[in-house]
C-alpha cells in the first residue's frame, strides 16, 4: 500500500512570532521555518507503517514556492521514499490545497493519505476534511492511534471527553493529533541520502487546477500585552481586590 503524506512549511514553533508594522501579515523575514509539527507526526506514522510492512512506499507532497523543497528533503531524511512539490508563489488557502491534493491522489492512488490535523501558522483545520469530501474517501480526523488491517484503517480519535475508535474502508484520509506518536530525528547519513531521493516538481496547471482566492486576510494583530501582576500581603487583601477591583467575586 502506498501512503501519501501532505506536509506544510511553517514558521518554526520555537520562534516568537512578530507581526509586520502595517499589520498585513506575520513577518517571515529571516525567520526559521520548519515542518508543521502535525505533518512531522504524519510522516512518522507513515514511516512506522512502512517499517511494520503495511506500507510499501511513502510519498510526501508539499504545495508552495521552491523553499518547501527544504521540508520535503527533511521528510525524505526521516524516511519518505520520494517527494512532489506543487509549485505556487505563496502557500494557498485550504480549498486550493485540497483541490491540488485531490489531483495528486487521483494520479498516485494511495491507500492512505495522512495530513496534519492543523497548520500551526494559519490554524485552519480544514484541508484533510475538504480532501475527503473532494475525493469521496472516508476520513478519520484527530487520530491518536492508527492500525491498518483487513482493508480497513482503525483510527482512534481524540474527541471531547474521551476517545472514539472508527473503522474506515481503505482508501481513506487520516489527520494526525499530537499524541499519535513521537517523531524521530533525522540522522546525518539519512540527511545526505535524502539529497539524492527523487523530487518531482509540478505546477497547478499540470494538474489542471486553477487557483482561486476565496479568502482575503484583512488584518493580523499580536495578542494584547498582559498587564504586570502585583503581590498582595494577605488573603484578606486578595479577596478585597477580587471583590472590589476585578469584581469577579
Ligand atoms: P490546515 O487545514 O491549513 O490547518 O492544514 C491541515 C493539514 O493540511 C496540514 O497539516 C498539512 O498536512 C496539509 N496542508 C495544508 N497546507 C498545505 C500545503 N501548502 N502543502 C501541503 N500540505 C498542506
Amino acid at each position: 500500500m502506498k501512503v501519501l503524506v501532505s506536509v506544510k512549511r511553517v514558521i518554526d514553533y520555537n520562534v516568537k512570532v512578530r507581526v509586520k508594522a502595517d499589520n498585513s501579515d506575520v513577518d517571515l523575514a529571516n525567520v526559521k521555518m520548519a515542518l508543521n509539527p502535525f505533518c512531522e507526526i504524519a510522516v512518522e506514522e507513515a514511516i512506522r507503517l512502512k517499517e511494520a510492512g503495511v506500507a510499501t512506499e511513502v510519498v510526501v507532497v508539499s504545495i508552495g514556492p521552491k523553499a518547501v523543497q527544504e521540508q520535503l528533503r527533511t521528510a525524505m531524511a526521516l524516511g519518505a521514499d520520494r517527494a512532489i512539490q506543487i509549485d505556487t508563489d505563496e502557500l494557498p488557502e485550504p480549498l486550493n490545497v485540497a483541490k491540488l491534493l485531490a489531483k495528486v491522489v487521483e494520479e498516485e492512488q494511495p491507500g492512505l493519505v495522512i495530513l496534519g490535523k492543523q497548520s500551526i501558522d494559519s490554524d485552519n483545520n480544514q484541508t484533510g476534511q475538504m480532501l475527503a469530501a473532494l475525493t469521496g474517501r472516508p476520513q478519520g480526523t484527530f487520530a491518536s492511534a492508527v492500525k491498518v488491517e483487513d482493508g480497513k484503517a482503525r483510527v482512534t480519535r481524540e474527541v471531547d471527553g474521551g476517545l472514539k475508535t472508527v473503522a474506515l474502508e481503505l482508501p481513506a484520509i487520516v489527520t494526525t493529533d499530537l499524541r499519535l506518536n513521537e517523531p524521530r530525528y533525522a540522522k546525518l547519513p539519512d540527511i545526505m541520502k535524502a539529497k539524492k531521493k527523487p523530487l518531482d516538481v509540478k505546477t497547478p496547471a499540470d494538474l489542471g487546477v486553477e487557483l482561486k482566492t476565496h479568502i482575503t486576510q484583512l488584518k493580523v494583530e499580536s495578542p494584547a500585552q498582559r498587564q504586570a501582576g502585583i503581590k498582595v500581603d494577605s488573603v484578606d487583601a486578595l479577596v478585597d481586590k477580587l471583590q472590589n477591583e476585578a469584581k469577579v467575586l
